[in-house]
């Protein structure tokens, strides 16, 4: 939200406020000059939840690769056949519409935190993790952690430890929105404890408690612009002035709530108006990334650093995101639909 008084009072661009120019009147097509050539990876983003105008705006900012964490679905599930059908689509049918849209897909595969308390469903659950785990284009297991901090939490959350160092992926931990500060540093430990390398995990949400305690242990530190309630950009990029961009990465964690697909993007011109070297912007929103979930073993950078084929006659399993006869779609800015 642009609540700056300094700009209101002038409303030109590029107001310093603090040492972070404000972005409050640019619109797309300002920030989109500053990026041009910029390529993107965001390594937390819920596509399932998403449209194909996501995609596609997605795609024309520079994003070409993602990983999309298993989570909690916004209500809970009743049986383990609805985490099946929910798995098999992150490698299945999700990751095709995707590929429909010059963009690489990747997923995490695990049981949230949320869902964790509900012990007789959760041990179903892990008993059908392992046959996931191990597919094609699984970078890590995730996102797992925290939610309420309870026994229960604990107790899956350990478990998926496990299953990560004999599936020896990359953990994507989810911290708690409430009593954050405590439960990232009880995330870390345990961790420690069950002998993973800190340079195979991924602590997400950070903010400004939580990072300098996460790089001192040799973690990664993932940080999510989120809109009123994680990071906001322009604190993001004093993150970055203050710690440099080694070991910390960006995405937008867009899902079923208010979110914004374009976050890292928004967020690497935002960086580069606040004079934040073009290596330095490289790093957080796309290189380290790769780096953290590519100890998987499963991302090839060939496959989308020269962009993705679109062919949007493909199918998968005999259907195609094209419905009832559409043709692949061109001109997205025209007004007249047909
Ligand atoms: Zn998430």
């Amino acid at each position: 939200m642009c609540n700056h008084k300094e700009v209101q009072q002038n409303p030109s661009h590029f107001e310093e406020t603090e040492g972070v120019a404000t972005h409050c009147d640019l619109g797309w097509n300002d920030y989109q000059e500053l990026i041009r050539g910029m390529r993107f990876f965001d390594p937390h983003i819920h596509m399932t939840s998403r449209t194909t105008d996501d995609y596609q705006a997605m795609a024309d900012a520079g994003i070409v690769a993602l990983i999309e964490p298993a989570f909690w679905l916004g209500q809970p599930r009743t049986g383990l056949s609805t985490f099946k059908d929910y798995y098999s689509s992150l490698v299945g049918w999700e990751r095709f519409r995707s590929s429909q849209f010059g963009i690489k897909h990747y997923c995490t595969i695990g049981l949230n935190s949320r869902e964790a308390n509900n012990e007789p469903l959760a041990e179903q659950v892990m008993e059908i993790l392992p046959l996931f785990l191990y597919k094609e284009g699984v970078v890590g297991v995730g996102e797992i952690g925290f939610d309420d901090q309870t026994a229960a939490e604990e107790k899956y959350y350990r478990a998926q430890l496990e299953l990560a160092k004999s599936a020896r992926l990359p953990v994507q931990v989810h911290t708690p929105h409430r009593d954050k500060k405590q439960g990232t540093e009880r995330s870390m430990a345990i961790a420690l404890e069950h002998g993973l390398d800190p340079s195979w995990v991924i602590i997400d949400h950070n903010n400004e408690e939580t990072v300098k305690s996460v790089l001192d242990q040799g973690f990664w530190a993932a940080f999510t612009i989120y809109p009123f309630t994680k990071m906001g950009n322009e604190r993001m990029v004093k993150v970055v002035e203050q710690y440099g961009p080694e070991r910390i990465m960006v995405n937008s964690a867009a899902d079923w709530g208010i979110s914004d697909p374009l976050a890292i993007p928004k967020t690497a011109a935002l960086m580069k108006m606040n004079q934040i070297s073009d290596e330095a912007i490289r790093l957080v929103t796309y290189q380290n990334a790769i780096e953290a979930f590519g100890l998987s073993g499963q991302i090839d950078t060939a496959d989308f650093e020269n962009g993705v084929e679109v062919d949007q006659n493909q199918k998968y399993n005999g259907n195609t995101i094209l419905r009832g006869g559409q043709q692949p779609r061109t001109a997205k800015d025209s007004l007249v639909i047909r």
